[in-house]
């Protein structure tokens, strides 16, 4: 049984997010913990200088609110909400693994929309380097 459960979740393309929740709950125990994290992606210093100096702050502001709404809506009492700032998502989300030992990862394949493509980006990274159990939903 898992009882860490780690669902990344992009909130650009949050669709999923509900039934990625239902998973989890199946797949953890009764008293499993489940954590939504979203990275806010590093900006390019070439960027930086070209957007308001508080971006990063008022984004991991608004995903925080955001992530809160997604986990009240499930109403799933251990379900604990996480928001990361800096690198890529990819290795946000297996530091976050690590640090948090999760016993596994749930993710989702690629944006909705890009059936073709077995893996996106940041998916393919996490299933490469995960030290734990990734599921990964198609
Ligand atoms: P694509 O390249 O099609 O956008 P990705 O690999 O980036 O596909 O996204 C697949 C999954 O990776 C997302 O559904 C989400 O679970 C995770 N993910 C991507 N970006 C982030 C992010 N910024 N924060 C948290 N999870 C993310």
């Amino acid at each position: 049984m898992f009882n860490s459960v780690l669902i990344p979740i992009d909130l650009s393309n949050a669709s999923a997010a509900k039934s990625i929740i239902q998973v989890a709950k199946q797949v953890g125990g009764k008293a499993a913990k489940i954590r939504l994290l979203t990275v806010i992606e590093s900006i390019p210093q070439y960027i930086a200088a070209e957007i308001p100096f508080d971006y990063v702050e008022k984004s991991s502001k608004e995903a925080l609110r955001h992530l809160k709404a997604i986990a009240t809506e499930s109403g799933h009492e251990r379900l604990e909400v996480e928001v990361v700032s800096g690198g890529s998502p990819g290795s946000a989300i297996l530091d976050e693994a690590e640090s948090w030992g999760a016993d596994v990862i749930i993710i989702a394949s690629h944006k909705p929309g890009l059936q073709d493509y077995f893996l996106g980006s940041t998916a393919a990274r996490v299933v490469r380097h995960a030290k734990c159990p990734v599921l990964v939903m198609r």
